[in-house]
């Protein structure tokens, strides 16, 4: 049969060890791979290429298109760029697929039933990375969720459950506060999971559903976040099952796919021949399903539970078990824990439960059909204005004045919160309003919008920016100011 070509990044750190400690495994356990090694990271940060990424590293990646990487070195220091970041935007690997499963009694857990899935939008929310100061005491960072971005993780969730056999997807998100953004990703999954009459939906609200997720995992099983959310709640997870070593993680896109552990490169442990390559080989084996060698992530994985079952250990779960008070383990290195594993190909584990994968590439391809609103129509503006060392009250007056024809003042709101016409007198404001100015649907125009920022700017006003205020479909398409 024939290879399959992959990009293969030692990476820094521990990179290197655990790399040729994953590739022996797999190789030995008939990987049907040719790795085609890059050097990413510190060397090439170093060099000044601020991505990490040399330009003939992307001409691997991308005619290769399925890339297994070690993690990297950061170098300290302002300028450089995260490599993980650039390489999930430039491919569109919108899916981070992370499984967190407990190995109890073997690896001891506080959570002997844990067995979950954290399925991660990747590309967007509050890591579009798009912040602006806006005055000298405001930031802004722009929380960007979209409906296909939204659609495409949800389906990729729910086809995942399908074909991995589970029952349940939950949803976290906090659309009680973040009522637009959070909202649709909340309605997007209610839409997408009727689709799905045997997989069975739950909807959690974070701080609550966080604290489940933290105390109760058993309760769960594929659970579906947006960006930032599902980043904290996917090393917490991993985490819990008892080291961070022994995560894997599959970054997901139309046409790409790059597999990783989840933790960093740990330096101060590298050369030691002391690192847990057990992360990196999860993140293999994923990417073996993927490439349709499911037969090969099988076999591996099974030799890798009966090496765990033995407990054969790296000195983290070493460190782990004494702390449980467990004394019959028997303590490696790197390459010894990868022999033990190839030592075992072959055999099942007799306690865990084994793997089992069927031959056929087992990620799901994703097609968006939603649309979000078409019938857009122009009802007001929010003008941000930066006006230091003056009153809530006497600029909300000022703006008062400059009403126009079709567009007339509302509210002024500072940091969310409305402060003109007061409700409350005495709440802190700092230099930077928004101004709300609102007409008849469909008879504002953007000529009366120039007409007003003209009259700001004649009083001596600085505006910042300008967000228009829509009906969608007959809905108000943005949120009222607190107290409006
Ligand atoms: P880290 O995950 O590298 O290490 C934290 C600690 O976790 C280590 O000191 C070690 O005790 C333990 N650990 C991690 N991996 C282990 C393994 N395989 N076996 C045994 N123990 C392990 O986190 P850090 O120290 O915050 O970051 C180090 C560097 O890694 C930084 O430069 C950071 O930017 C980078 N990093 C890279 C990636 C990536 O490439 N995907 C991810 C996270 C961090």
């Amino acid at each position: 049969m024939e290879k399959v070509k992959i990009t293969v990044a030692k990476g820094d750190g521990i990179g290197p060890e655990i790399m040729d400690a994953t590739l022996d495994i797999i190789l030995a356990a008939g990987a049907r791979i040719e790795p085609e090694f890059i050097t990413v990271g510190e060397e090439i940060y170093k060099k000044g290429i601020t991505t990490g990424i040399p330009p003939e590293a992307w001409e691997v990646i991308r005619k290769n298109k399925v890339f297994l990487k070690a993690p990297i070195t950061t170098p300290q220091g302002g300028g450089y760029k995260s490599l993980n970041v650039t390489i999930r935007k430039a491919l569109g690997l919108y899916a981070n697929v992370r499984p967190a499963r407990s190995y109890h009694p073997f690896v001891p857990s506080k959570y002997p039933e844990m067995d979950v899935v954290v399925i991660r939008e990747n590309e967007e929310d509050l890591y579009s990375g798009i912040e602006y100061q806006m005055s000298p005491q405001n930031i802004y960072a722009l929380k960007v969720i979209t409906y296909p971005g939204s659609e495409r993780i949800i389906r990729f969730a729910f086809e995942y459950a399908k074909l991995y056999g589970r029952k349940s997807v939950t949803a976290m998100t906090k659309d009680n506060i973040l009522k637009m953004t959070d909202g649709l990703f909340h309605k997007i999954f209610e839409k997408i999971g009727e689709e799905y009459p045997d997989i069975e939906k739950g909807h959690w609200i974070i701080d609550i559903g966080m604290a489940k997720l933290a105390t109760k995992p058993e309760w769960f099983d594929v659970v579906v976040f947006p960006n930032l959310y599902g980043d904290i709640a996917s090393d917490m997870v991993v985490e819990m099952t008892g080291s961070v070593g022994l995560g894997g993680s599959a970054n997901i896109g139309d046409e790409y796919a790059m597999f990783e552990a989840v933790h960093g490169s740990a330096p101060k442990h590298a050369g030691k021949n002391e690192a847990n390559p057990s992360g990196l080989l999860n993140a293999a084996i994923m990417m073996l399903v993927y490439i349709g060698q499911g037969d090969v992530a099988e076999k591996v994985e099974n030799a890798w539970l009966k090496t765990l079952e033995d407990r054969i250990f790296t000195y983290d779960l070493a460190r782990r078990a004494k702390e449980f008070g467990i004394t019959d383990f028997t303590q490696v290195g790197t390459r010894e824990f990868a022999q033990a594993v190839i030592d075992r190909l072959g055999q099942k584990p007799q306690h865990l439960k084994p793997a089992s994968y069927a031959s056929a590439g087992r990620f799901p391809k994703i097609k968006v059909t939603l649309t979000g609103g078409k019938d857009m129509v122009l009802k007001g503006v929010d003008i941000y204005i930066k006006a230091p060392g003056i009153s809530a009250e006497d600029l909300g007056k000022k703006l008062e004045g400059l009403s126009t024809g079709a567009l007339k003042f509302v509210i002024l709101a500072n940091r969310g919160q409305k402060v003109y016409p007061a409700d409350y007198p005495g709440v802190f404001t700092t230099d930077h309003f928004s101004a709300r100015f609102e007409g008849e649907p469909g008879k504002v125009t953007n000529d009366d919008i120039k007409e007003l920022l003209r009259r700001i700017e004649e009083e001596g006003l600085e505006w910042t920016n300008v967000e228009k205020l829509y009906y969608i479909d007959g809905e108000r398409a943005y949120t009222l100011a607190q107290g409006q």
